[in-house]
């Protein structure tokens, strides 16, 4: 986080911002041990790391990688994603989601989200689908599952593959079944924003092994070991493999994730009962404990504000308060429309990305600190003219 510390704090209450990693002092010892063993690149901790979150997914295999968006660009190219091609996506997400399908050669068929969830509307996909089409990206955003009996469903009948984006979903589930436990290719992130970090890094959850040595290869050089030890290339398999100190991050994450989550789920419930009676702003739809709260996103009023909403994140700031945006629609992005995209083909991704703002939302804040965090909120649109429900 690049957040400066403090600036705008008041007197008496540090500055919040919209997210912030919570690394233990194990964890950081951890790490030091790591430093100190002379093995700090990819080896037993990131082979832990990986033990450790395949038993999470229900013993499925897991790969470790630098991000999660080189995980979704190998998941596509593992799944048979090649130029031409289309992938259908949503219109709601962080851009990284239809960059990879662009970085492959296939074209990025965006549906639009539905206002309530923000996940893509589920029931729009199977128009969606042309001869061209190869796969089906779905993000389950802010960490609630999208309609997994339809993705699927519709996958099915038309032998696609399914890419889940699962960057906010660690910890996520569907009728009882872990996000990544679950499904086809799974990719989580460790983003420090993220429910778990590892500093930069992230996952791909699959089934085959066939598959599972060409994500070593596209991750590794395309570097094969024959039987007597010999090495060999068999593929220009690109660099980004995990290292050792990062996984040790991730174990001492992992160990404290469910504790994490149930902290959100506190506050994401407190935020709800701050601010759904009085109508100021959208709420997200309520959830059950199926969804893990990554991010808080009510929309503003905008229509009913004196001031834009780039205004109301400096006046958020200037009380002690970050305010992320996530995200603009990607089909309004200069990149998408000079592909030809037109951000009003998809409505309420174009009402989300314009009036959506990130209130705080990370484990060591308290019920106390999102009640600070309304009543600030409260201030601003005060100022700014807007009224709730009278
Ligand atoms: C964070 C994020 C990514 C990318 O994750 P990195 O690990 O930073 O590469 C992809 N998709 C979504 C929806 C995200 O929020």
């Amino acid at each position: 986080m690049n957040i400066p510390a403090c600036t705008a704090a008041t007197e008496t209450q540090p500055y919040l911002p919209f997210a912030r990693p919570h690394i233990d002092e194990a964890t950081i010892d951890a790490v030091a041990d790591v430093l100190r063993s002379g093995w700090i690149t990819t080896g037993a901790r990131s082979a832990q790391l990986e033990s450790e979150l395949s038993d999470f997914c229900g013993g499925r295999i897991v790969k470790l990688f630098t991000s999660a968006t080189t995980a979704l660009e190998v998941a596509l190219n593992v799944a048979g994603v090649r130029a031409g091609d289309e992938v259908i996506t949503t219109a709601m997400s962080f851009a990284a989601t239809a960059n990879v399908i662009l970085r492959t050669g296939a074209r990025p068929v965006f549906v639009d989200a539905e206002l309530a969830t923000r996940n893509i509307d589920a029931s729009r996909v199977e128009t969606a689908i042309t001869s061209r089409t190869r796969a089906i990206m779905p993000v389950h955003f802010a960490g609630r599952p999208v309609d997994m009996d339809t993705v699927y469903a519709i996958a099915r009948k038309h032998g696609l593959r399914v890419i889940e984006d699962a960057a906010h979903a660690l910890g996520a589930s569907w009728r009882g079944s872990r996000i990544g436990a679950i499904g086809d290719l799974v990719v989580f992130s460790f983003h420090p924003n993220k429910n778990m970090t590892t500093i930069e890094g992230g996952a791909l959850v699959l089934d085959h092994e066939v598959e599972a040595r060409n994500v070593d290869l596209q991750r590794f050089h395309g570097i094969r070991r024959d039987a007597k030890g010999d090495i060999d290339v068999v593929a220009a398999g690109g660099k980004s493999n995990l290292t050792d100190v990062a996984a040790a991050v991730g174990l001492g994450q992992l160990r404290r994730l469910e504790e994490f989550n149930a902290r959100r789920r506190d506050l994401a419930e407190r935020y709800f009962e701050q601010l759904v009676d009085d109508g100021l702003v959208e709420t997200p739809a309520r959830a059950d404990d199926s969804h893990c709260w990554h991010i808080f996103t009510p929309l503003l009023p905008l229509e009913r504000m004196a001031i834009g909403r780039a205004d109301f994140v400096r006046r958020m700031h200037e009380r002690g308060i970050g305010v992320g945006v996530h995200y603009p629609a990607i089909p309004g992005l200069s990149l998408y429309r000079e592909l030809g995209y037109e951000l009003e083909d998809y409505p309420n991704a174009a009402r989300i990305g314009s009036a959506t703002v990130t209130l705080p939302l990370f484990p060591a804040m308290s019920r106390s600190d999102v009640d600070r965090v309304c009543r600030a909120l409260r201030a601003v649109l005060a100022e700014a003219g807007a009224r709730g429900r009278t």
